[in-house]
């Protein structure tokens, strides 16, 4: 599924709303070092329902909200909306009457995340079985951050089945499974 649009706001060092139109085809994104080209991969894994602060490289999921500069205050709210192409109809049925999906997330501080698909407020579990399902979600072999290519190649044959099983688009079904044997 294409991914449309990107937009941020107040997370990590995208202070100021910033929009981020993706064409079709291949995207690069080049700057200089400490500019925010990992933030923006990271703001990608985050509204996919990514819970490990330390792989958004902080020590408090709060620490995604701009801290502040000398200048400038730090904010108390980040939001992240993700827009997917919709057209072919690929998305659960709850959500599978518009050619375009908005799925977003926001965080405020010491309050914690909410998400929302299409504007009506979902819990984390649907955004993350959502992107199980579309075989890209936060920890898919499909993003693939600075140091991880190491960590794969270098992985235990469980923990690289476990990524395969990702980009097969199958861990949705493991983690239904899952819940459903907890029951
Ligand atoms: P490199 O080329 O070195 O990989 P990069 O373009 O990937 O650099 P990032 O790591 O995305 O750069 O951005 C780092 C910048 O983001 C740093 O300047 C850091 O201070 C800033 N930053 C990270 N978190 C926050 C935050 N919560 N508030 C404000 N700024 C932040
Ligand atoms: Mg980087």
């Amino acid at each position: 599924m294409h991914f449309n649009r990107l937009r941020l706001t107040g997370f990590k060092s995208f202070v100021e709303p910033t929009e981020l139109v993706i064409e079709p085809g291949l995207t690069g994104v080049i700057g200089p070092n400490g500019c925010g080209k990992s933030n923006l991969v990271e703001a990608l894994r985050w509204v996919m329902g990514e819970t490990s602060a330390k792989s958004m490289r902080g020590g408090a999921m709060d620490d995604v909200i701009f801290a502040g500069t000398a200048t400038r205050p730090a904010r108390g709210v980040a939001e992240v909306a993700l827009h997917l192409d919709n057209s072919e109809r690929l998305a659960p049925a709850a959500f599978n009457d518009q050619s375009e999906l908005e799925i977003s997330r926001r965080i405020r501080r010491d309050i914690g995340s909410n998400y929302r698909i299409n504007g009506r407020e979902v819990r984390a579990r649907d955004v993350q079985l959502l992107f199980a399902d579309l075989a890209s979600g936060a920890h898919a072999a499909a993003l693939v951050s600075q140091g991880r290519v190491g960590a794969i190649i270098n992985a235990k044959p469980t923990d690289r089945r476990h990524l395969l099983e990702e980009a097969a688009g199958i861990s949705g079904l493991h983690s239904r499974r899952h819940e459903a044997e907890l029951r």
